[in-house]
């Protein structure tokens, strides 16, 4: 997105309570890549509309999104993946400060395994936010997807990767792969049969696909 309206749209976004200022604080002191205002503000939105009962989160960092998620849906209940055990240690830690340990479930492990696991054990989501390694989306993705109800929503973020995904040109040689498999992974969502999806260039690019059977 243009940089003078992403600040813009950053700045205009009010955070209502002063825990989230904090968590947006320790997680740039600490280089952990949350969602930006805008961008979990809209996943808030889509939580408030969709109304689900059980979310599924790949990528829990610390706890951030998790946490806003619980925000616009007070009756949920989370399950949330994290394979960075300092980062889970945090996440446990933020949870339990703001007395919402019953409502979100924090997994340490890798999401490959423990989605199997969760999988196994014949869990159902009406909605999966998929945040972690962008090279592994289309895995995280069929190891997830059975696992959602009909008329779920998944989301997606970082689709458009700072941009690259659109300009093949310019993408740096350390990430080229990682544009490639994020680009083929657009491509799958939007021609799958069950799902129909929508690419919204807010934040780093957030991908909102909803399962019709
Ligand atoms: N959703 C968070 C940000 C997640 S950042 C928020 O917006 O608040 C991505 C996280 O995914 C990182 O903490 C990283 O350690 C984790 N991650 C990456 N690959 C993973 C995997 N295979 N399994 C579980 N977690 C993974
Ligand atoms: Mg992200």
């Amino acid at each position: 997105m243009n940089e003078k309206l992403n600040n813009y749209l950053n700045e205009i976004h009010p955070n209502e309570h002063n825990w989230i200022n904090e968590l947006e604080i320790q997680a740039k002191n600490e280089n952990v890549p949350i969602m930006d205002r805008v961008g979990i503000n809209f996943v808030m939105q889509l939580t408030r509309t969709s109304k689900p009962e059980k979310i599924l989160e790949i990528g829990t960092a610390i706890g951030y999104s998790a946490l806003r998620m619980v925000e616009a849906c007070p009756d949920c209940s989370i399950v949330t993946i994290e394979k960075d055990a300092e980062r889970y240690k945090q996440a446990i830690l933020n949870i339990s400060i703001q007395n919402k340990q019953d409502q979100i479930k924090v997994i340490l492990g890798d999401a490959l395994d423990k989605l199997m696991e969760l999988s196994a054990q014949k869990h159902k989501f009406d909605l999966i936010f998929i945040d972690a390694a962008k090279g592994q989306y289309q895995r995280f993705f069929d190891l997830a997807e059975p696992m959602l109800n009909k008329n779920g929503m998944i989301i997606t973020d970082n689709v458009l990767f700072r941009g690259y995904v659109a300009d093949p040109e310019a993408v740096p040689k350390r990430y080229k792969k990682m544009v490639e498999k994020i680009r083929n992974y657009n491509t799958m969502l939007m021609n799958h049969p069950n799902y129909k999806t929508s690419i919204v260039p807010v934040g780093d690019g957030v991908a909102v696909s909803l399962k019709l059977t």
